[in-house]
């Protein structure tokens, strides 16, 4: 492993390694130790470096890719701009299909980054042709020698976080983790983290965070799809309206639901209390962590780990905004508890 005083050939050997940084405020009202994997620490600003440079690697070493090919994904914004940095570095052509709930700051970072960007609408069902999914397997048809990415249904996606993030929060902890903490979208940090800790501690409880709106909790409980559990919601990156094979169910010991809005106050106050500036699903997870705590979840000696998967930056028009805050009336909340983290 590289350490950061040294010369590195370019940015993609920095991707990785990301620090555990002990939360000293935000949850100190609970029994435990609370641990933030922040991978805003990657390159590209998230966990998505992490898929993106492994998923291009594997398909390079199978002879799928050469320099020149175009690499398509489906995006909500951190897996593209991972997708085209690496594709800057290793000389591909990088093509999205994004959904439109993406921020614009998000969408304009893509462009910046040389990606070709389709915008597609959000709340239409994934067999729709004008989702993201279709526009994305469309134009894997028609671009020839492309490589679809997929990551929703990518196994190596899962490996990504297995062979990376797992190892390195168990040799953070000394082997010490007790609870894990994460977000699940596509649900590949997850599983892919859970499975390898769970191989050296299968004690370790993991839990699942997931949006009001997802079919993953209720999918995780019952096995079922529920079309029913299906409604918008506004934060980019976690839960679903499919079940994605690169979440791995039977790692997962429960989910947790957190709302929008105590989701953004919560980003906030990492913000506020910690001086991290973590995105919106970093807010979700420590959401899920205020209501495990207030639930008795933890106990004095745990050892609590939660990702942190991107950047605050990437929300400057959304949460970290007032005036969209203002407008989605998260500031005059008749949520109690929501009105109660307001007073940072
Ligand atoms: N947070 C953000 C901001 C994301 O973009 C994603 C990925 N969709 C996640 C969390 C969830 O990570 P994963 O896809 O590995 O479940």
């Amino acid at each position: 492993m590289k350490h950061r005083n040294q010369v590195f050939d370019n940015v993609l050997d920095l991707v990785g390694n990301t620090p555990l940084i002990k939360l000293n405020k935000i949850a100190s009202k609970f029994k435990g130790n609370f641990y933030a994997k922040v991978e805003s620490f990657n390159p590209g600003h998230s966990s998505k470096d992490r898929i993106a440079l492994y998923i291009i690697e594997q398909a390079e070493k199978k002879g799928i890719l050469t320099p020149g090919d175009t690499i398509i994904e489906t995006t909500s914004g951190n897996t593209g701009f991972s997708i085209a940095m690496v594709s800057i570095i290793k000389g591909y052509d990088c093509v999205l299909a994004v959904s439109s709930k993406s921020s614009a700051d998000k969408i304009d970072m893509l462009k910046t980054m040389g990606a070709k960007v389709y915008v597609c609408p959000a709340h239409v069902s994934a067999d729709d042709p004008r989702s993201y999914y279709q526009v994305a397997k469309r134009l894997h048809e028609e671009i020839k020698g492309s490589v679809y990415i997929n990551q929703y249904f990518n196994e190596l996606n899962i490996d990504a976080h297995y062979k990376s993030t797992g190892p390195e929060i168990w040799k953070q902890t000394e082997g010490k983790i007790t609870h894990l903490v994460a977000c699940s979208g596509t649900g590949g940090t997850i599983s892919g983290t859970a499975r390898y800790l769970k191989e050296q501690n299968p004690k370790i409880k993991v839990i699942g965070v997931d949006a009001f709106g997802s079919v993953i909790k209720k999918y995780h409980e019952t096995r079922e799809f529920d079309e029913k559990e299906i409604y918008p919601y506004r934060i980019e990156g976690l839960g679903k309206n499919l079940i994605p094979s690169a979440t791995d169910f039977d790692v997962v010991d429960e989910f947790v639901k957190v709302t929008d809005e105590e989701s953004a106050h919560t980003a906030r106050l990492i913000a506020k209390s910690e001086g991290l500036f973590v995105g919106y699903t970093s807010g979700a997870a420590m959401q899920a962590i205020m209501q495990l705590g207030e639930g008795g979840e933890f106990k004095e000696g745990d050892n609590i780990v939660i990702i942190f998967p991107d950047h605050g930056s990437r929300y400057m028009s959304k949460v970290y905004s007032d005036k969209w805050m203002t407008e989605q009336g998260f500031f005059d909340s008749k949520n109690e508890a929501a009105a109660q983290r307001i007073q940072y």
